[in-house]
Protein backbone atom coordinates (compact mmCIF):
# COMPACT_ATOMS: atom_id res chain seq x y z
CA UNK A 1 0.00 0.00 0.00
CA UNK A 2 1.18 3.53 -0.96
CA UNK A 3 0.36 6.34 1.67
CA UNK A 4 -0.55 9.53 -0.61
CA UNK A 5 1.03 11.98 1.38
CA UNK A 6 -0.64 14.92 1.23
CA UNK A 7 2.19 17.07 2.97
CA UNK A 8 4.96 16.17 0.88
CA UNK A 9 3.47 16.91 -2.01
CA UNK A 10 2.05 20.31 -0.65
CA UNK A 11 5.59 21.27 0.20
CA UNK A 12 6.88 19.70 -3.18
CA UNK A 13 4.29 22.13 -5.34
CA UNK A 14 4.67 24.87 -2.25
CA UNK A 15 8.22 25.38 -4.21
CA UNK A 16 7.11 25.59 -7.27
CA UNK A 17 4.74 28.22 -6.37
CA UNK A 18 7.57 29.99 -4.85
CA UNK A 19 9.56 30.67 -7.95
CA UNK A 20 6.54 31.46 -9.57
CA UNK A 21 5.57 34.23 -6.84
CA UNK A 22 8.81 36.00 -7.50
CA UNK A 23 8.11 35.70 -11.62
CA UNK A 24 5.00 37.92 -10.45
CA UNK A 25 6.62 40.29 -8.20
CA UNK A 26 9.34 41.24 -10.62
CA UNK A 27 6.74 41.39 -13.43
CA UNK A 28 4.06 43.33 -11.38
CA UNK A 29 5.73 44.82 -8.63
CA UNK A 30 3.19 43.50 -6.42
CA UNK A 31 2.64 39.52 -4.96
CA UNK A 32 -0.73 38.01 -4.62
CA UNK A 33 -2.82 38.74 -1.26
CA UNK A 34 -5.16 36.53 0.37
CA UNK A 35 -7.75 37.35 3.06
CA UNK A 36 -9.79 34.84 5.32
CA UNK A 37 -12.67 36.22 7.16
CA UNK A 38 -12.95 34.35 10.33
CA UNK A 39 -16.16 34.98 12.74
CA UNK A 40 -15.41 33.47 15.75
CA UNK A 41 -13.64 31.43 17.93
CA UNK A 42 -14.40 27.93 16.22
CA UNK A 43 -11.16 25.89 17.24
CA UNK A 44 -10.93 24.45 14.38
CA UNK A 45 -11.24 27.32 12.21
CA UNK A 46 -8.81 28.74 14.00
CA UNK A 47 -6.02 26.31 13.61
CA UNK A 48 -7.13 26.15 9.73
CA UNK A 49 -6.62 30.08 9.24
CA UNK A 50 -3.28 30.14 10.89
CA UNK A 51 -2.15 27.10 8.69
CA UNK A 52 -3.44 29.15 5.96
CA UNK A 53 -1.44 32.23 7.03
CA UNK A 54 1.55 30.01 7.17
CA UNK A 55 1.22 28.53 3.69
CA UNK A 56 1.10 31.86 2.35
CA UNK A 57 3.96 32.69 4.24
CA UNK A 58 6.15 29.74 2.99
CA UNK A 59 5.21 30.46 -0.67
CA UNK A 60 5.86 34.29 -0.41
CA UNK A 61 2.51 35.99 -0.76
CA UNK A 62 0.25 38.12 1.57
CA UNK A 63 -2.54 36.21 3.77
CA UNK A 64 -4.11 38.22 6.67
CA UNK A 65 -7.42 37.02 8.71
CA UNK A 66 -9.48 39.59 9.29
CA UNK A 67 -11.33 38.27 12.75
CA UNK A 68 -15.11 39.19 13.48
CA UNK A 69 -17.18 38.85 16.41
CA UNK A 70 -19.12 35.67 16.78
CA UNK A 71 -22.50 38.09 17.05
CA UNK A 72 -21.85 40.08 14.37
CA UNK A 73 -24.89 40.40 12.44
CA UNK A 74 -25.47 39.24 8.47
CA UNK A 75 -25.54 43.48 7.02
CA UNK A 76 -22.13 43.99 8.80
CA UNK A 77 -20.48 40.73 7.32
CA UNK A 78 -22.18 41.53 4.00
CA UNK A 79 -20.52 44.98 4.11
CA UNK A 80 -17.23 43.62 4.94
CA UNK A 81 -17.49 41.12 1.92
CA UNK A 82 -18.64 44.52 -0.33
CA UNK A 83 -15.05 46.34 1.21
CA UNK A 84 -13.28 43.04 0.12
CA UNK A 85 -14.76 43.03 -3.19
CA UNK A 86 -14.11 46.57 -3.70
CA UNK A 87 -10.61 46.58 -2.27
CA UNK A 88 -8.00 46.08 -5.50
CA UNK A 89 -5.48 45.06 -3.17
CA UNK A 90 -7.06 41.99 -2.06
CA UNK A 91 -6.76 39.36 -5.39
CA UNK A 92 -8.79 36.64 -3.53
CA UNK A 93 -10.72 36.16 0.06
CA UNK A 94 -13.05 33.85 1.96
CA UNK A 95 -14.74 33.23 4.31
CA UNK A 96 -13.87 30.52 6.83
CA UNK A 97 -16.97 28.00 7.52
CA UNK A 98 -18.89 27.35 9.31
CA UNK A 99 -20.72 30.42 10.06
CA UNK A 100 -22.70 31.50 12.67
CA UNK A 101 -26.14 30.03 12.61
CA UNK A 102 -27.64 33.62 12.40
CA UNK A 103 -26.28 34.27 8.92
CA UNK A 104 -27.20 33.10 6.05
CA UNK A 105 -23.97 31.79 4.67
CA UNK A 106 -25.11 31.01 0.74
CA UNK A 107 -26.40 34.60 0.93
CA UNK A 108 -22.66 35.75 2.06
CA UNK A 109 -20.97 33.31 -0.12
CA UNK A 110 -22.70 34.31 -3.18
CA UNK A 111 -21.87 37.76 -2.34
CA UNK A 112 -18.19 37.35 -2.86
CA UNK A 113 -17.01 38.50 -6.32
CA UNK A 114 -16.69 35.71 -8.76
CA UNK A 115 -12.70 37.23 -9.57
CA UNK A 116 -11.94 37.06 -6.28
CA UNK A 117 -13.77 33.67 -4.95
CA UNK A 118 -10.80 31.39 -4.13
CA UNK A 119 -13.06 28.68 -2.42
CA UNK A 120 -15.12 28.65 -5.72
CA UNK A 121 -18.20 28.61 -3.08
CA UNK A 122 -20.13 31.36 -5.41
CA UNK A 123 -22.87 30.85 -7.82
CA UNK A 124 -20.82 32.12 -10.99
CA UNK A 125 -17.38 29.61 -9.97
CA UNK A 126 -19.94 26.75 -9.15
CA UNK A 127 -22.19 26.95 -12.28
CA UNK A 128 -18.84 27.29 -14.74
CA UNK A 129 -17.51 23.89 -12.83
CA UNK A 130 -20.92 22.40 -13.57
CA UNK A 131 -20.43 24.00 -17.35
CA UNK A 132 -16.84 22.84 -17.94
CA UNK A 133 -15.69 25.65 -18.24
CA UNK A 134 -12.61 27.49 -16.40
CA UNK A 135 -13.27 29.15 -12.65
CA UNK A 136 -11.83 28.95 -9.74
CA UNK A 137 -12.79 25.78 -7.87
CA UNK A 138 -13.23 24.55 -4.27
CA UNK A 139 -10.07 24.37 -2.89
CA UNK A 140 -10.79 20.47 -1.33
CA UNK A 141 -11.57 19.15 -3.84
CA UNK A 142 -9.20 20.17 -6.44
CA UNK A 143 -6.33 19.60 -3.56
CA UNK A 144 -7.66 15.93 -4.22
CA UNK A 145 -7.39 16.53 -8.03
CA UNK A 146 -3.91 17.58 -7.20
CA UNK A 147 -2.75 14.97 -4.86
CA UNK A 148 -4.18 12.39 -7.65
CA UNK A 149 -2.14 13.82 -10.59
CA UNK A 150 1.05 14.17 -8.87
CA UNK A 151 0.79 10.20 -8.05
CA UNK A 152 -0.27 10.03 -11.34
CA UNK A 153 -3.21 8.02 -10.75
CA UNK A 154 -5.28 7.52 -13.94
CA UNK A 155 -8.56 8.28 -13.31
CA UNK A 156 -10.22 7.86 -17.70
CA UNK A 157 -12.64 4.95 -17.32
CA UNK A 158 -12.28 3.96 -14.07
CA UNK A 159 -15.04 3.94 -11.71
CA UNK A 160 -14.61 6.76 -9.03
CA UNK A 161 -17.25 6.45 -5.98
CA UNK A 162 -17.88 9.53 -3.77
CA UNK A 163 -19.23 9.05 -0.54
CA UNK A 164 -20.53 12.03 0.17
CA UNK A 165 -23.26 15.05 -1.66
CA UNK A 166 -22.18 18.20 0.43
CA UNK A 167 -21.94 21.49 -2.57
CA UNK A 168 -18.26 21.82 -0.38
CA UNK A 169 -16.79 18.15 -0.95
CA UNK A 170 -18.70 16.03 -2.59
CA UNK A 171 -21.00 17.42 -5.23
CA UNK A 172 -18.11 19.63 -6.71
CA UNK A 173 -15.69 16.04 -6.31
CA UNK A 174 -18.08 14.19 -8.34
CA UNK A 175 -17.65 16.71 -11.03
CA UNK A 176 -14.01 17.34 -11.61
CA UNK A 177 -13.50 13.08 -11.52
CA UNK A 178 -16.44 13.05 -14.42
CA UNK A 179 -14.86 16.38 -16.34
CA UNK A 180 -11.46 13.70 -15.85
CA UNK A 181 -13.11 10.69 -17.58
CA UNK A 182 -13.71 8.58 -14.58
CA UNK A 183 -17.61 6.74 -14.48
CA UNK A 184 -18.90 8.66 -11.07
CA UNK A 185 -21.02 6.96 -8.74
CA UNK A 186 -22.34 9.62 -5.91
CA UNK A 187 -23.42 8.21 -2.96
CA UNK A 188 -24.95 10.19 0.10
CA UNK A 189 -26.69 9.55 3.72
CA UNK A 190 -29.53 7.90 1.72
CA UNK A 191 -27.74 5.31 -0.31
CA UNK A 192 -28.97 1.73 0.26
CA UNK A 193 -26.69 -0.78 1.10
CA UNK A 194 -23.46 1.90 0.85
CA UNK A 195 -20.75 -1.20 0.53
CA UNK A 196 -22.21 -2.35 -2.91
CA UNK A 197 -21.47 0.99 -4.11
CA UNK A 198 -18.06 1.74 -2.56
CA UNK A 199 -16.47 -1.95 -3.25
CA UNK A 200 -16.78 -1.12 -7.00
CA UNK A 201 -14.65 1.35 -6.22
CA UNK A 202 -11.63 1.48 -8.32
CA UNK A 203 -11.51 5.59 -6.73
CA UNK A 204 -12.92 5.85 -3.52
CA UNK A 205 -13.09 9.77 -1.92
CA UNK A 206 -15.22 9.67 1.32
CA UNK A 207 -16.15 13.26 2.73
CA UNK A 208 -18.98 12.40 5.47
CA UNK A 209 -17.71 13.19 8.86
CA UNK A 210 -18.43 10.06 10.29
CA UNK A 211 -16.22 7.79 11.95
CA UNK A 212 -15.38 4.21 10.56
CA UNK A 213 -18.34 4.54 8.02
CA UNK A 214 -15.79 2.88 5.62
CA UNK A 215 -14.41 -0.69 6.44
CA UNK A 216 -12.11 -2.64 4.73
CA UNK A 217 -14.83 -5.11 3.57
CA UNK A 218 -16.38 -2.55 1.94
CA UNK A 219 -13.17 -1.85 -0.70
CA UNK A 220 -11.84 -3.60 -2.91
CA UNK A 221 -8.41 -4.85 -3.20
CA UNK A 222 -6.19 -2.34 -4.80
CA UNK A 223 -8.45 0.35 -4.92
CA UNK A 224 -7.16 4.14 -4.24
CA UNK A 225 -8.64 5.90 -0.85
CA UNK A 226 -9.00 9.19 -0.75
CA UNK A 227 -10.05 10.14 2.74
CA UNK A 228 -11.63 13.64 3.20
CA UNK A 229 -13.61 13.49 6.36
CA UNK A 230 -11.71 15.00 9.54
CA UNK A 231 -13.07 13.97 12.91
CA UNK A 232 -11.53 14.74 16.25
CA UNK A 233 -11.73 11.75 19.00
CA UNK A 234 -10.74 12.26 22.59
CA UNK A 235 -7.58 13.84 21.16
CA UNK A 236 -6.83 12.46 18.08
CA UNK A 237 -8.15 13.36 14.26
CA UNK A 238 -9.32 10.88 12.57
CA UNK A 239 -11.20 10.36 9.15
CA UNK A 240 -13.84 8.30 7.79
CA UNK A 241 -12.04 5.12 7.27
CA UNK A 242 -11.21 2.24 9.14
CA UNK A 243 -7.16 3.49 8.16
CA UNK A 244 -5.80 0.44 9.89
CA UNK A 245 -7.40 -2.16 8.85
CA UNK A 246 -7.59 -0.49 4.98
CA UNK A 247 -3.78 -1.01 5.13
CA UNK A 248 -4.46 -4.43 4.05
CA UNK A 249 -6.69 -3.87 1.05
CA UNK A 250 -6.06 -0.66 -0.25
CA UNK A 251 -3.47 0.30 -3.04
CA UNK A 252 -3.24 3.34 -1.85
CA UNK A 253 -4.61 5.46 0.78
CA UNK A 254 -4.56 9.11 1.96
CA UNK A 255 -3.70 9.23 6.38
CA UNK A 256 -5.44 11.80 8.29
CA UNK A 257 -3.74 14.25 9.73
CA UNK A 258 -0.93 14.87 6.84
CA UNK A 259 -3.54 13.83 3.72
CA UNK A 260 -5.88 16.17 2.17
CA UNK A 261 -5.94 18.92 4.54
CA UNK A 262 -2.43 20.38 3.26
CA UNK A 263 -3.92 19.35 -0.27
CA UNK A 264 -6.93 21.57 0.45
CA UNK A 265 -4.57 24.64 1.67
CA UNK A 266 -1.97 23.84 -1.28
CA UNK A 267 -5.13 24.39 -3.56
CA UNK A 268 -6.63 27.60 -2.05
CA UNK A 269 -2.62 29.00 -2.72
CA UNK A 270 -3.20 27.72 -6.48
CA UNK A 271 -6.31 29.43 -6.94
CA UNK A 272 -5.57 32.85 -4.93
CA UNK A 273 -2.29 32.91 -7.66
CA UNK A 274 -4.65 31.89 -10.61
CA UNK A 275 -6.78 35.36 -9.67
CA UNK A 276 -4.44 37.54 -9.18
CA UNK A 277 -3.45 36.31 -12.91
CA UNK A 278 -6.83 36.58 -13.99
CA UNK A 279 -7.95 40.00 -13.38
CA UNK A 280 -4.28 41.00 -14.86
CA UNK A 281 -4.59 39.22 -18.05
CA UNK A 282 -7.72 40.20 -18.76
CA UNK A 283 -6.42 43.68 -18.68
P1 LIG B 1 -21.42 17.79 5.29
O1 LIG B 1 -21.92 17.48 6.67
O2 LIG B 1 -21.83 19.05 4.63
O3 LIG B 1 -21.81 16.60 4.34
C1 LIG B 1 -21.69 15.27 4.73
C2 LIG B 1 -22.17 14.39 3.61
O4 LIG B 1 -22.09 13.03 4.06
C3 LIG B 1 -23.63 14.63 3.22
O5 LIG B 1 -23.71 14.82 1.82
C4 LIG B 1 -24.35 13.34 3.62
O6 LIG B 1 -25.37 12.95 2.70
C5 LIG B 1 -23.23 12.32 3.64
N1 LIG B 1 -23.51 11.23 4.58
C6 LIG B 1 -23.90 11.34 5.87
N2 LIG B 1 -24.11 10.11 6.39
C7 LIG B 1 -23.85 9.23 5.41
C8 LIG B 1 -23.91 7.83 5.33
N3 LIG B 1 -24.27 7.08 6.37
N4 LIG B 1 -23.58 7.24 4.16
C9 LIG B 1 -23.21 7.97 3.10
N5 LIG B 1 -23.14 9.32 3.12
C10 LIG B 1 -23.46 9.94 4.27
O7 LIG B 1 -19.83 17.68 5.41
P2 LIG B 1 -18.67 18.26 4.45
O8 LIG B 1 -18.53 19.71 4.64
O9 LIG B 1 -18.81 17.71 3.08
O10 LIG B 1 -17.40 17.57 5.14
C11 LIG B 1 -17.28 16.17 5.23
C12 LIG B 1 -16.07 15.83 6.06
O11 LIG B 1 -14.91 16.34 5.42
C13 LIG B 1 -16.06 16.44 7.46
O12 LIG B 1 -15.41 15.55 8.33
C14 LIG B 1 -15.21 17.69 7.30
O13 LIG B 1 -14.57 18.07 8.50
C15 LIG B 1 -14.19 17.19 6.30
N6 LIG B 1 -13.59 18.24 5.49
C16 LIG B 1 -12.25 18.17 5.35
C17 LIG B 1 -11.60 19.11 4.57
C18 LIG B 1 -10.12 18.99 4.40
O14 LIG B 1 -9.49 19.95 4.01
N7 LIG B 1 -9.55 17.82 4.65
C19 LIG B 1 -12.31 20.12 3.94
C20 LIG B 1 -13.70 20.14 4.07
C21 LIG B 1 -14.32 19.19 4.86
Amino acid sequence: MIILDGRATARALEKNLKVKVEELKDKYNKVPKLIVVLVGNNPASLSYVKSKEKACKRVGIDGFTIRLDEDIIEKDLLKVVDELNDDSSVDGFIIQLPLPNHINADKVLNRVKADKDVDGMGLLNAGKLMNRQKGLLPATPKGVMMLLDYYNIPLKGKHAVVVGRSNIVGSPMAKLLINADATVTLTHRYTNDLGYYTKQADILVVATGIVNLITADMVKKGAVVVEVGINRVGDKLVGDVDFENLKEIAGYLTPVPGGVGPMTISALIHNVIEAFLLVRQRN
